[in-house]
């Protein structure tokens, strides 16, 4: 089968030509690097079936990262039928820098002028015939999203795959033709492919090249002993970069004709919304007021602070169905806290019809099915409209090319602690699921960073961690009557988010001290979300979270439920006899850790129960709040039930049973989000990390937890105990001042 593979820059719209050829339902993100995995698909209309490669996006075929490497060994050695090389229109320049290097290689080429629409619409337009001639391999207009010029792109590529086509480069016309003419010659000699491809790399001093032909430098270095040129003195790879671009401007952007006012105009639409979301002052407290809105979206009970409107309702309305689903006394209700009423209602239903119907079966029956399996299950699923919503927000600020300016704004402020904006963007996935995000690491170059970034990436608080905060955000509401949803959670992301920042700027202070790389990153233009995409995502991330609630989840709850109701002589306990099970007289044994936690032994009653719920979060994150509901009903039976539905309703019962504070609360959310994340991500980690790396993570996990949350507790319990943690900080960052401060001395005195 002939094979396709699509090239580009990141961001060009590979992924969504992909998805439109092959009909396939992969991501479509806008991180520069996003394609991290090779995707391969089929391609169905031609006279026989054609294989579609994604590859990662490149700027030059000279790697820098792993993934890099990936697209250039593919288009080199991976012997492709034709490379696509997907451009973005509306970046001509830079976008060609990467096809004059494709078009030295001996491989058929077929340019896919991407985004027309995003031209046309600016007034712009590109002769692509013009541009065919001056190039010499096919060229075609096309829009990947809107599914334009498709057809026509995969017939010139099925043309020119049957044809041979011999390289050219556009450096033949530059001061250093004659010095690659005679490297590609000795590089014939070797009877290696590609030679012209080969001697360009080696004429541009290209690390992975040096390393495998060493032996034809000599040539080289004689060149450069006797060549000067004005600008660039003998620095080949600068002189090169330069004619490239040269040539571009000269020949092939004269294709190109901006519309008149577009000129006089001089700033586009995403600079000018740039001027104000990257704005020096303005960005990262926009940011926070935008993540705060999408909180307040998902999780408010008083939304847009109109309070209780609508406490005075009339007497028709009072009492239905739309009471209390849209609105309460305190307020009215934000659209996901209604979707989730919704299903709270649609689940609290079905087990009551499900305890009805098994109210003739054996105690433990019941108690097993209704308590143990639904009770677990449901706890965890009611959560599952406010995550998506949570992902519907945080996919359209993805897509629309809003997180890449977060990178930049928080690069900016950050760098000088050697926190840089590359390893922002990983972290930032962080939000979705650990897992993608450290294999996103790979784009980062420098290891320091890499392992520092794999550290804090579980601190950005991920979907399955999302129950624990609502859940036990909804509890404190209910039980103690204060706070708002909306500002705990947000205020937990924050948390998350502070300590990850703060625990980078510590390493690369101490541990990891070294230079900064510099952050090169395009500001991707904004876009208009697809819809399509949005809604597939979606629905990946709901199919996921429902396969994994009956597999993994349901698995575990059926052994909590088995060891709580079980003592150690195997006999059959009562729903308040849990005291006495297998599972308590484990949780016993180490519950006294968690002490200076808040949620140890000091709890009047049930003491174990936050310490075994927050291990059963090792498995699974969700696992903590279903550990609650199969748990909640146990305790429920020893207490006067308060009510709620799901998951807020299985805390609040944990709350009133064991008498934790508020501060412990608050601590066991810090502690789940900041400690050792699930058993899928901690895998990851171990593969993405060096080998002698590893433990010290799992310290370093451990360590951070426990510390912030006793923090919290103490802090929260007793206020003046602040005055020793500023103190200990204080003294701690004297120290890391004064010996970083010898350091630089010392390697001043030896240089
Ligand atoms: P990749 O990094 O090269 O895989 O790029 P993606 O396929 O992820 O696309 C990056 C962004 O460009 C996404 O927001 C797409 O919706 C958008 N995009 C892709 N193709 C087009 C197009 O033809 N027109 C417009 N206007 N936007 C597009
Ligand atoms: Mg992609």
């Amino acid at each position: 089968m002939k094979r396709f593979a699509l090239a580009g820059n990141p961001n060009c719209g590979k992924t969504t030509l992909f998805n439109s050829l092959t009909g396939s339902s992969a991501y479509v993100g806008n991180w520069p690097g996003v394609t991290v995995e090779k995707k391969e698909g089929k391609y169905k209309k031609l006279k026989e079936p054609i294989s579609i490669v994604d590859l990662p996006g490149i700027y030059s075929l000279s790697p820098y990262t792993a993934e890099e490497v990936i697209s250039r060994n593919f288009i080199i050695d991976g012997k492709p039928d034709c490379v696509i090389n997907v451009v973005d229109s509306t970046n001509l320049e830079r976008n060609l820098y990467l096809t004059t290097q494709l078009l030295e290689i001996d491989v058929p080429v077929v340019i896919a002028l991407n985004m027309m629409d995003a031209v046309r619409k600016s007034g712009d337009t590109i002769n692509p015939i013009l541009l065919e001639k001056e190039i010499g391999v096919p060229v075609v207009c096309i829009s990947a999203s809107k599914e334009e010029g498709l057809d026509e792109l995969m017939i010139r590529a099925y043309e020119e795959s049957q044809k041979k086509r011999t390289s050219s480069s556009v450096l033949m016309s530059s001061e250093l033709k004659h010095l690659i003419n005679d490297v590609e010659l000795s590089f014939r000699g070797l009877k290696v492919d590609n030679p012209l491809f080969h001697a360009i790399k080696l004429v541009e001093n290209d690390e992975i090249e040096v390393k495998t032909h060493p032996q034809l430098l000599g040539v080289v270095d004689e060149f450069k002993k006797y060549f000067k040129d004005e600008t660039f003195g003998s620095d080949l790879e600068a002189i090169i970069a330069d004619s490239r671009y040269k040539y571009i401007t000269s020949k092939y952007t004269a294709a190109k004709t901006k519309k008149i006012n577009e000129i006089t105009k001089s700033f586009s639409t995403s600079d000018k919304i740039d001027r104000v979301l990257t704005n020096k002052w303005l960005g990262v407290p926009l940011f926070l007021l935008i993540l705060f809105f999408i909180f307040h979206m998902t999780f408010s009970e008083n939304l847009f602070f109109l309070g209780g409107l609508f406490a005075n309702i009339p007497p028709s309305v009072e009492g239905t169905f739309f009471e209390g689903l849209f609105w309460t006394s305190s307020g009215i209700n934000s659209p996901g806290v209604i979707f989730a009423n919704l299903l709270g209602s649609t689940t609290t239903w079905l087990t009551e019809v499900v305890s009805g119907w098994l109210s003739s079966s054996p105690q433990w029956v019941a108690g097993l099915i209704t308590n143990g399996m639904l009770g677990g299950i449901f706890a965890v699923l009611s959560f599952l409209p406010q995550i998506l919503l949570l992902f519907l927000f945080f996919s359209i600020l993805e897509d629309s090319g809003y997180m890449a300016r977060v990178a930049f704004i928080l690069d900016r402020l950050f760098r000088r602690f050697g926190l840089t904006g590359r390893s922002l963007m990983p972290m930032i996935m962080g939000f979705g699921c650990s897992i993608p995000a450290m294999i996103n690491t790979r784009t980062l170059s420098n290891d320091n960073e890499k392992i520092a970034t794999i550290r804090v990436i579980p601190f950005f608080s991920c979907g399955a961690k999302l129950p624990i905060l609502t859940a036990v955000a909804g509890g404190i509401i209910l039980q103690f009557g204060i706070g708002n949803a909306d500002v705990i959670t947000f205020s937990m992301y924050l948390l998350g988010m502070i300590v990850a920042i703060v625990s980078i700027i510590l390493m690369r202070a101490t541990i990891m001290r070294g230079p900064v790389a510099p952050f090169i990153m395009e500001l991707p233009a904004y876009h208009l979300p697809q819809f399509k995409a949005l809604m597939l995502h979606l629905w990946d991330k709901m199919k996921h979270f429902i396969k994994k609630a009956f597999t993994v989840i349901l698995a575990f709850t059926i052994i909590i439920w088995v060891f709580s109701h079980f003592s150690f002589s195997w006999q059959y306990l009562d729903d308040v006899d849990i005291d006495k099970s297998i599972l308590a007289g484990l949780g016993q044994l180490i519950t006294p850790l968690f002490t200076p936690l808040g949620f140890g032994s000091q709890l009047t009653a049930f003491s174990w129960v936050f310490v075994v719920a927050a291990f059963s979060g090792l498995i699974a994150k969700e696992n903590v709040i279903s550990t609650f509901g199969v748990l909640g009903a146990c305790v429920a039976g020893a207490i006067i039930d308060i009510g709620g539905d799901g998951g807020v309703g299985a805390v609040a019962t944990m709350i009133q049973g064991t008498g934790i504070t508020i501060p412990g609360l608050i601590a066991f959310i810090a502690f789940n989000l900041l400690t050792i994340p699930c058993f899928a991500a901690v895998a990851t980690a171990k593969a993405e990390l060096p080998k002698k790396k590893f433990g010290g993570t799992l310290a370093f996990w451990l360590v951070t937890s426990y510390a912030v949350s006793s923090m919290i507790y103490l802090i929260g319990s007793w206020w003046w105990t602040s005055f020793i943690f500023a103190g200990a900080i204080g003294v701690g960052i004297s120290v890391i001042f004064i010996i970083n401060k010898h350091r630089d001395k010392k390697e001043r005195m030896a240089s």
